[in-house]
């Protein structure tokens, strides 16, 4: 049967219900959490680490009434953790899912809720990817490949935004959350030209579009300013717009402003171990140069290694780990192409035959792009 969403005369757009952002949000979450029913009942899910940096603001909302059980992440998005964490808001009797912390943890978090229908509020400790608003899990396989995507119903019901707390995490983190903000623009406006479709199988909205775009604007006025604030540990209004194009903007413009390459690209090097170390974001943002370059793009291609370089992000192949002789690096950009064209890949929204080799020859090319602009 012919999927009955796979439709180009039809746009869509989907967000989370209620994004609030500033300085001490988390300060809400025990109001929101009795926004869902006064007696409502919470599994709160956080890493050990996550519970250390609240410093005790969750067993004092306890104290104080928060009805909630508390579950420890293990640490990867896959379909065991998944069903366990599932399981401990079965026997809860959990009314709503709460996830404090990063990409993984929220994604988890996510797909717990949706798969009990139960809302979820996203609580992100870092800025470091567009998972907070999606209604998207990226599911791991134990050895740390993507092994695939779960979309759910709708979004998260609640964002909350800390940027007190966001700005104590490491700098890579935020960094890492404009590498994956990097693409968004690039990919939205290539789906666009290409007359692709999202991934909620129509046409992007104008206001998808546009929100893909105003999140690249933020990325280009404010991006390096955002990051020296941040190293000096000072919440400028910057850093303020930088934390919302990372999470809301990019969230919203991959989602409803469409994807292209650059993700399709991530995906693919993730087959490669010598990549593992990398954050999702530390990789999409050398990847959006690589798409530029396949695209035809150099110059687009330097502007985006200069940015990542600026802001501390892996701007050549060497430094997204991949190092060796040509030959065997030409393997594992092989190995990584196929994967980057698994069927499925957003990458075939720019309606174009590409194979393996091309692909190689882009990551090929954007390191000489690279050892031109930095030796
Ligand atoms: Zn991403």
């Amino acid at each position: 049967m012919a999927d009955p969403l796979a439709n180009r005369s039809h746009t869509a757009i989907i967000m989370p219900m209620q994004y609030r952002q500033g300085p001490g949000t988390i300060r809400e979450l025990p109001h929101a959490v009795s926004g869902f029913g006064e007696a409502a009942e919470a599994l709160v899910i956080a890493t050990s680490g996550g519970w250390k940096r609240l410093g005790g603001i969750v067993e004092k909302w306890r104290a104080d009434g928060l009805r909630s059980k508390l579950a420890e992440f293990g640490g990867e998005c896959s379909e065991a953790e998944i069903e366990r964490l599932k399981r401990e808001a079965e026997i809860s009797r959990a009314d709503v899912v709460v996830g404090i912390g990063g990409g993984k943890l929220l994604d988890a978090a996510k797909s717990v809720a949706f798969r009990l229908c139960l809302p979820i509020v996203i609580v992100p400790t870092i800025a470091s990817s567009d998972a907070p608003c999606s209604a998207l899990s990226v599911i791991y396989d134990e050895e740390g490949r993507v092994a695939k995507f779960e979309t759910h119903p709708r979004n998260p019901d609640l964002v909350l935004v800390d940027t007190e707390l966001i700005l104590q995490a490491p700098l890579r983190y935020l960094a890492a959350g404009m590498g994956d903000a990097l693409a968004t623009a690039p990919e939205a406006l290539a789906n666009l030209r290409a007359g692709g479709r999202t991934i909620l199988g129509a046409s992007p909205t104008r206001l998808g579009t546009a929100v893909a775009e105003l999140c690249g604007r933020i990325l280009d006025e404010d991006g390096a300013q955002a990051y020296d604030d941040a190293a000096r540990g000072i919440r400028s209004e910057a850093f303020e717009r930088v934390v919302e194009a990372n999470t809301l903007l990019s969230g919203i413009g991959f989602e409803s402003g469409g994807l292209a390459a650059a993700h399709s690209l991530h995906d693919g090097l993730t087959e490669l171990p010598d990549c593992h170390h990398l954050l999702h974001g530390e990789k999409v943002g050398f990847c959006t140069a690589v798409q530029a370059t396949l695209l035809g793009n150099p110059f687009e291609a330097a502007k985006h290694l200069r940015f990542c370089r600026r802001i501390g992000l892996p701007a050549s192949l060497a430094e997204t780990g991949l190092i060796g002789d040509p030959s065997e690096l030409r393997v594992k950009l092989l190995v990584a192409g196929r994967r980057t064209l698994d069927p499925g890949e957003s990458i075939h929204e720019l309606g174009r035959a590409l194979t393996a080799s091309e692909i190689a020859d882009a990551f090929e090319e954007t390191d000489r792009i690279a050892k031109e602009l930095f030796g």
